[in-house]
């Protein structure tokens, strides 16, 4: 992409309304645009990164075996009011009347509508175990939204629904969710902690949440400091091992790591008080079983072996899919701008044209541009006719992992600069090595 083609409207100054660091750079790097209170158009930038992140979690997802599909936003009222929830879940529900009187919501979530689909086809166990999800755009009417799209009112969230015959394998279900999610993390560069939790309105037993630790994080968390020596890397996992997802919720979740709503004093201070942590996180995912608490109201049962029908034992797991930009910014950031994880960033790489107009350095620049485009890369490349200042400060603010820069002095050497946007080294090289670095 050239930059004098895009649309990229990055501000000046820093926008008054904005409390914290992701959200003050969003809109600083023109990622989205406030259209009303906690609701948000995704400009270019913003829009491509969403799509980066929702790439991997379905990628993830996949992987482990579960199956995409997509429900509406808009959901008739009266699922709702099958399991009971359509009174019970309160203001945070925005709901709707259509011209014909009849009932309808924004979904804040799918547990109904996802079992009254299960319902409708599946009737033995046969099709079991069964895990379908979507990446959907939720609406809760938060009472106070805030922080750009870390609370939003209209969010993106991956939901996804276990049906399985027995406790057992639901909560193999639920380990399997667990893996997958640190898998989803760490390839965005994020290190998200479970946390034993609080089940809230979906209601159920299990529960973790998945916190990355920030300084603005809304939730309060306790740990051991030796949760946070864990990563997942790039084992090899057999989803279909009850053993081996076993083994990983075992070693992510044994060590002390709870959210304030479970928090026990006399379990924490049994811990080492040197590893005792008092921090605070921002919720980017969790998973729930809850058993028959929606297929037994709903009359979602199956046939079982012995032909008897049982209603099926269910879970739900989310990922906040738009929260997560804010977070991977509050994690991955300093004081010029946004650092992206390789995993996630808009373009691979810039370029920057030190003298726009010189035909060395333009002719340099647009073979770059070419030849990494043909290695399958995405540069963005500051083709404007501005001061180098202007230049660098805009590519430090969108934080793309690195920074070709070209100017006619180098390209008389046969060298231009490659830049590490996180350590922020640079480095004269031939174009080709630029390219091989980057690739
Ligand atoms: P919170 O405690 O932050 O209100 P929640 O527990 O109500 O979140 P869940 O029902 O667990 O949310 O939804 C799954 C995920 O969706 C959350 O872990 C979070 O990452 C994301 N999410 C929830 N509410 C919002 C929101 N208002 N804006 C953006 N993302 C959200
Ligand atoms: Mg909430
Ligand atoms: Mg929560
Ligand atoms: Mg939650």
């Amino acid at each position: 992409m050239r930059l004098t083609r895009y649309f990229l409207p990055v501000l000046k100054e820093t926008p008054a309304e904005a409390q914290i660091v992701s959200h003050r750079y969003m809109l600083r790097a023109g990622m989205i645009k406030q259209a009303s209170a906690g609701i948000y158009s995704w400009l270019p930038l913003g829009y491509k990164v969403l799509k980066r992140i929702e790439q991997i979690v379905h990628e993830e997802q996949i992987r482990a075996g579960h199956i995409p599909l997509l429900m509406p936003t808009l959901q008739g009222a009266d699922l709702w009011r099958e399991s009971g929830r359509y009174d019970d879940y309160g203001e945070e529900m925005l709901r709707i009347t259509d011209r014909g009187g009849r009932d309808l919501l924004y979904g804040p979530t799918n547990e109904e509508m996802i079992t009254d689909i299960f319902r409708s086809y599946v009737s033995s166990y046969k099709a079991l175990p069964l895990t379908l999800y979507h990446i959907q755009w939720k609406f809760r009417d938060e009472i106070r939204p805030r922080f750009g799209v870390m609370r939003g009112r209209e969010f993106l969230m991956k939901d996804g629904y276990n049906f399985d015959l027995t406790k057992e394998d639901a909560l193999h279900a639920y380990n399997r969710h667990l893996v997958s999610y640190l898998r989803t993390y760490e390839r965005m560069g994020l290190q998200a902690i479970p946390m034993r939790a609080d089940s809230g309105p979906i209601g159920g037993d299990d529960t973790h949440e998945f916190l990355v630790l920030a300084e603005t994080g809304e939730s309060e968390v306790f740990y051991d400091s030796a949760v946070t020596d864990l990563t997942f890397g790039d084992r090899d996992i057999d989803y279909d091992s009850v053993d081996q997802c076993a083994a990983i919720m075992e070693e992510f979740t044994t060590k002390y790591a709870r959210t304030d709503e479970t928090h026990d004093e006399a379990l924490f201070n049994a811990i080492p008080e040197e590893r005792r942590r008092v921090a605070r996180g921002i919720e980017v995912g969790q998973i729930f079983y809850f058993g028959t608490k929606y297929s037994e109201p709903m009359g979602a049962t199956v046939q079982g072996p012995d032909g008897k029908p049982v209603p099926v034992h269910m879970g739900s797991h989310g990922i906040g899919v738009s929260r997560l930009m804010g977070a991977i910014i509050e994690a991955s950031h300093d004081d010029k701008g946004i650092i992206w994880p390789e995993g996630v960033t808009p373009f691979h790489c810039g370029i920057v044209n030190l003298k726009q107009g010189d035909g060395d350095a333009d002719a340099a620049c647009e073979n770059l541009y070419a030849q990494l485009t043909a290695a399958g890369l995405e540069p963005l490349y500051d083709d404007r006719e501005e001061r180098a200042g202007g230049k660098f400060a805009t590519m430090d603010l969108i934080g793309l992992p690195w920074r070709i820069t070209v100017g006619p002095r180098g390209l008389k050497n046969g060298v231009v600069e490659v830049t590490s946007r996180r350590t922020g080294e640079s480095e004269e090289m031939s174009p080709e090595a630029a390219i091989a670095r980057i690739r």
